[in-house]
């Protein structure tokens, strides 16, 4: 038997023979209903190289991973596999423990048997099983020719650029400097604050927004370790988690006059928030009757508002019902909604303006007792703590709701009596609150719920860090649950709604968790990353370049000149920092000279092999 520090060596790991353990989880049932693990097992303990083939209830568990820890030292083991559910749920947990039983925490394999299998073929056991069996006898083959890795060590500078000064982008930026971390602050508009600036009251505290603006902005004001630059864009950023360098322009100088500003920081902080949704020409007579606006417009009138009078007042006349639609650029449903200048519809919730909207139902009927308001909503999603109670308040205060379907949206018309007196607008709507009855209401302003779309002045940034967005044009995480602030670009951090639609309080939380998250990631001198990037054999290189051309990553690649034997030669070399392991250089370079670590070709091929050869006859496992 080999001794401890044997094992933990990367030369002894990768020298041996495979010494493998298979580790197969039941996940109390998620896979067992329908893979038959210990068919399953039998067929792993018959795979080259695999000494230990088991079954457990929850691998995931404490007492799973011991199970791990302890087979690694009692059986000698030098690799391990473990098969249950999705490596991004995981796989990470599983290279801990074997770690912890003193193995390169890169000798590991995780072969996804839930989401794949059990999961994907429910219905069909016999096809589960001898699928699981496949990807088992991949993994095994992919393992056994493993190499140990190390992580990357990137050297780290300690300052955070924050992008955007609204409520997120100053939270976060006061959370880091908290931290004892330098922080640059970056906003577009002359003023910090964000669209809380348009806010009057905040649901659900009813807190003033420039109270909680004022005291947000002296934290950020208040710390000599956040400088605030106003009036100022990114125009160019590059680089990698530890050592991005950015330039921001327009910024106004002591003089106030505009300069340009470079700066060297670890993380950045994407906090650069929504825009309100616009509605097209003609979009339920949006900019066709000005009686038509959109809730941010309401929200100027109703701050415009004397006090003391009976009804709300517009363009001059009294306004005597007012009528609030919901769901205006979100929930959009295809074939219904004309689509976006990108092509899209917005299918997402926009998830404020519920709140929002009853929020100023309710000011309506309060300040204005003389003004009717209707409520034509599709459904009323006040999900957050204390915002129920909108819906019950307003309900009480005499508005009237009226319910449509997603894909039967009111309709609204000018009316021709309205210059007589009458009311100018009519909305038609079939009503499911009243078993489909098709009503028409006349009213004399509409008021337009927008939702929030993602915000256009962040496009530039995004382009050059090539950030991944969602479907919805938001900021992408990695994972919701798992890795919820985090990006893809390792050091590329998410606060706010520049991620999604979200009320106040998620943005703030979710600043903090970026701030908390950056501030990890700056604690030392050095970044660790994962060492899944291309390594280039410089015997085997002779600088054709094709790598540098394919490569979609700047600076990722580069030739760079070399001594060979008293010559000077030209030779790819990779910057791990750059480098995103997505593999396309080692498919044009000629001689095989690039691999990527822990995704080598022979490792590939070794895959492959065990998905064809693994199940002797399918039909076997039929019964
Ligand atoms: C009508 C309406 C009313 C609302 N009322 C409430 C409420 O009462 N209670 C509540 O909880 N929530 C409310 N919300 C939601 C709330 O406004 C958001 O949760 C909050 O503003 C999100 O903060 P943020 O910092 O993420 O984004 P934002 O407030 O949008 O701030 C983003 C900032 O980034 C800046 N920026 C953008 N791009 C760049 C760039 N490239 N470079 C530099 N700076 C950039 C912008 O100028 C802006 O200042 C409301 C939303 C709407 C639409």
């Amino acid at each position: 038997m080999a001794k401890e520090n044997e094992k933990s060596s990367p030369e002894t790991q990768a020298a041996s023979p495979p010494r493998i353990g298979i580790y197969i989880c039941r996940c109390g049932g998620n896979i067992s209903d329908v893979v038959r693990v210990e068919e399953v097992a039998a067929a792993a303990r018959e795979l080259p190289g695999v000494v230990v083939a088991k079954v457990e209830t929850f691998l995931c568990s404490d007492p799973g991973q011991q199970t791990i820890t302890e087979d690694i030292r009692k059986e000698n083991l030098d690799r391990v596999a473990v098969a249950c559910c999705s490596p991004s749920l995981h796989e990470l947990t599983f290279r801990g423990a074997i770690a912890r039983g003193g193995l390169n925490p890169y000798l590991y394999e995780h072969v996804n048997i839930r989401e794949q299998c059990s999961w994907a073929h429910p219905h069909d056991r016999a096809g589960a099983t001898s699928k699981a069996t496949r990807l088992i006898a991949a993994g095994a083959g992919k393992l056994a020719r493993a190499k140990p890795l190390e992580q990357i060590r990137l050297p780290n500078h300690r300052r955070a650029l924050v992008v955007g000064g609204g409520p997120a982008g100053m939270k976060a930026a006061a959370e880091l400097a908290g931290f004892g971390i330098p922080v640059l602050l970056v906003e577009r508009e002359t003023r910090l604050g964000g669209w809380l600036n348009h806010v009057d009251r905040v649901f659900p505290s009813e807190e003033p927004a420039r109270e909680l603006l004022a005291r947000l902005e002296a934290d950020v004001r208040g710390s000599s370790r956040v400088e605030v630059l106003l009036g100022a864009e990114v125009t160019a950023v590059s680089g990698f988690i530890g050592n991005f360098q950015a330039t921001i322009s327009g910024a106004l100088g002591p003089a106030g006059s505009p300069i340009a500003v470079s700066a060297t920081v670890g993380v950045i902080v994407m906090a650069t928030g929504f825009e309100p949704y616009v509605p097209a020409e003609g979009e339920y007579l949006y900019r066709q009757s000005s009686r038509v606006v959109t809730m941010p417009e309401f929200l100027e009138l109703m701050r415009q508002q004397p006090l003391g009078i009976p009804r709300l007042r517009f363009d001059g006349r009294d306004v005597r019902r007012v009528a609030f639609i919901h769901c205006v650029g979100s929930r959009q449903v295809d074939g219904v909604n004309a689509p976006q200048p990108d092509g899209k519809i917005n299918a997402y919730c926009s998830r404020t303006c519920c709140t929002t909207t009853l929020q100023q139902a309710i000011e309506v009927r309060k300040r204005f007792p003389e003004t009717a308001v209707f409520d034509f909503y599709q459904d009323i999603r006040t999900y957050g703590r204390g915002h129920e109670d909108y819906y019950l308040q307003a309900s009480q205060s005499g508005v009237t709701f009226f319910r449509f379907a997603g894909d039967e949206p009111p309709a609204i018309e000018s009316v021709e009596h309205g210059k007589n007196g009458g009311f100018p607008l009519a909305i038609s709507v079939k009503d499911s609150l009243t078993w489909g009855e098709e009503l028409r209401l006349e009213a004399d302003l509409v008021v337009l719920a927008t939702g929030m779309m993602a915000n256009a002045h962040s496009r530039g940034i995004i382009e050059m860090l090539k950030l991944p967005t969602g479907d919805d044009r938001f900021l992408q995480e990695i994972h919701p649950k798992l890795r919820p602030v985090e990006t893809a670009l390792n050091g590329v951090l998410l606060a706010g709604s520049a991620q999604g639609p979200m009320p106040l309080h998620e943005s703030l939380a979710t600043a903090g968790a970026a701030a908390a998250r950056a501030a990890a990631l700056l604690r030392g001198d050095a970044v660790e990353v994962q060492p899944f990037v291309a390594a280039v054999d410089a015997t085997r290189c002779e600088g054709a370049g094709l790598c540098v051309e394919e490569c979609e990553y700047e600076g990722a690649i580069a030739l760079v000149e070399q001594a060979v034997e008293g010559q000077t030669v030209r030779r790819a070399q990779v910057n791990p920092g750059l480098c995103s392991g997505c593999g396309a250089c080692v498919a044009v370079c000629p001689q095989g000279a690039i691999e990527l670590n822990g995704w080598r070709i022979d490792q590939y091929e070794a895959m492959i092999d065990g998905l064809v050869e693994s199940v002797p006859e399918a039909a076997a496992l039929t019964r």
